[in-house]
């Protein structure tokens, strides 16, 4: 299996309610390296360009708002198959769904305030990688 590199963003509930160390302590115990990362709150344009595939969605501005509300962790992971096993280690959407000890299920709020996100293919993670950090600014 190959190298990849996938980004993950913990989202404004799990910075507020103090997971950041809990989360990165998953991936890297999963062997995911975090090549890269910052603490940053997200402009309304930015998160919105962030989830423009969604800008149709019912909940489009209520995400938005939910993503700029407060600070957010933005991060590279790096590791095999690191786009398919972000998502296992994440769990489904809706936290109600998502598997035992995955990190929505431990640590979202609801639908919207689900702890985490992580590109869901090889194609996404390159643009959601370039969108938010410099090819300089990642370490493998
Ligand atoms: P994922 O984050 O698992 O890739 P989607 O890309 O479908 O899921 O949705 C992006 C984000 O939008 C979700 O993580 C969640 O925060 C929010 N979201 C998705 N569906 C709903 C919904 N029906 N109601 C409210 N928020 C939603
Ligand atoms: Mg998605």
């Amino acid at each position: 299996m190959t190298i990849e590199r996938t980004l993950s963003i913990i989202k404004p509930n799990a910075v507020e309610d103090g997971h950041i160390g809990d989360i990165m302590a998953c991936f890297e115990r999963e062997g995911l390296k975090i090549a890269a990362i910052r603490l940053t709150q997200l402009s309304k344009e930015k998160a919105e360009g962030f989830y423009i595939e969604h800008k149709e969605r019912p909940f489009f501005g209520s995400l938005v708002n939910f993503m700029t509300s407060s600070p957010v962790v933005l991060m590279v992971l790096e590791g095999k198959d690191a786009v398919n096993r972000n998502r296992k280690i994440m769990g489904a959407t809706n936290p109600a769904e998502a598997e035992e000890g995955s990190l929505r299920k431990l640590y979202a709020r609801s639908l919207e305030a689900n702890a985490v996100h992580g590109s869901d293919s090889l194609q996404s993670a390159e643009r959601e990688i370039s969108y938010f950090f410099e090819k300089g600014d990642i370490y493998s």
